[in-house]
């Protein structure tokens, strides 16, 4: 079977093309700079890449781009789209290319016959941010979706991109005949098999190189191998459908430094967090539907193993 990954040099679709190739898949991958062998020597390298993978430039932006990537495939995993908090121009870096790019794509699948499924990797940037109070006893669930007005006064502007750009795929998708599924990971983590640090596991190498301590802050972790299983399974499952969230656990902040503490007694790592104010609240994240699809977590502590283990190795430790 031929799919089609967007953004395939990035951490998660790194992931993914491994996984897909792993199963047999021939992938045609796009990537922004197909000459920059800092971003698909790691992919030209894997098991398989040999004889099925194909890479193709493209761009969110550029009308068109990705005809020929979709033309053939039977599956299309859409997961390019910027992942970075800080921005000057908000419409520019994160907006358009989350938005317009979704849309691009969507459109090129929507002029071939072979597409028939995408799956979109949205957020819990676009579940999480609507104002519902969050307390022990609330589950977050994927009826939920965050509210564009919240994250643009908030100035929460990666939500903002991942919420437009998810509730533009579902209309279009309705509009269009189009069969969409979603899936809406937590904060990702897990080993990098790209040469550079992305935006969800940079934090964790300054951390352990001592050079930043942790905000008193609650996160939803999932590992990087489960949110790649979870787009294939969302893909291969004929019933899947609609949203899945997909986070092992919720997390404060304070829980994370106290596992590395423990599994890396050796590390420079801050005694606590960095302010004193009282914690925010936990809350859940409902599993039932990732489950469903056959998905298992992996526990963040498992994790963060293996992520640190993985800076390690391609030498991100000071
Ligand atoms: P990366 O930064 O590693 O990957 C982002 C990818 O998007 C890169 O391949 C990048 O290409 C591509 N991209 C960005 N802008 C454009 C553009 N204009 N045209 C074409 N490609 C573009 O991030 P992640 O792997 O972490 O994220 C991948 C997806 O997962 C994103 O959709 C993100 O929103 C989502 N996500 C990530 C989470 C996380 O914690 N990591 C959590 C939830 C969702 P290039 O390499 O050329 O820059």
């Amino acid at each position: 079977k031929v799919v089609c990954v967007t953004g395939a040099s990035g951490y998660i679709a790194s992931w993914l093309v491994k996984l897909l190739l792993q199963r047999g898949y021939t992938v045609k991958a796009s990537v922004r700079d197909p000459n920059d062998p800092n971003k698909t020597e790691h992919l030209l390298g894997l098991d398989g890449a040999k004889e099925r993978l194909h890479l193709f430039k493209a761009d969110l932006l550029e009308e068109g781009s990705f005809d020929s990537v979709v033309d053939g495939c039977e599956g299309v995993f859409h997961t390019a789209s910027p992942f970075y908090f800080s921005v000057t121009d908000p419409q520019a870096q994160l907006v358009d290319p989350a938005l317009k790019g979704t849309l691009n794509v969507l459109r090129s699948c929507a002029k071939v016959l072979s597409v028939k499924r995408v799956v979109i990797t949205s957020s819990m940037a676009a579940v999480a941010y609507n104002g519902k109070p969050l307390a022990p006893d609330v589950t977050v669930d994927e009826a939920w979706f965050s509210d564009p007005a919240l994250c643009e006064r908030s100035k929460l502007w990666y939500m903002l991109s991942k919420t437009l750009a998810e509730e533009a795929a579902w209309k279009f998708g309705k509009e269009n005949g189009i069969d969409i599924v979603a899936v809406n990971p937590g904060l990702v983590l897990g080993p990098l098999l790209q040469p550079s640090l992305n935006t969800s596991v940079e934090p964790v190498a300054k951390l352990v190189n001592g050079a930043e301590t942790f905000p008193n802050a609650i996160y939803r972790w999932v590992d990087v191998r489960d949110v790649a299983n979870a787009h294939i399974l969302a893909f291969e499952n004929p019933s899947a459908s609609g949203r899945y969230c997909l986070v092992a656990e919720v997390v404060h902040c304070s829980e994370v430094l106290k596992l590395l503490h423990k599994l890396f007694p050796d590390l420079k790592l801050p005694e606590k967090c960095a302010d004193d104010k009282p914690f925010p609240t936990t809350y859940k994240v409902s599993k039932e539907r990732a489950q469903s699809l056959g998905l298992s977590f992996t526990s963040v502590e498992v994790s963060l193993k293996d992520t640190v283990e993985s800076l390690k190795e391609k030498n991100f430790l000071s």
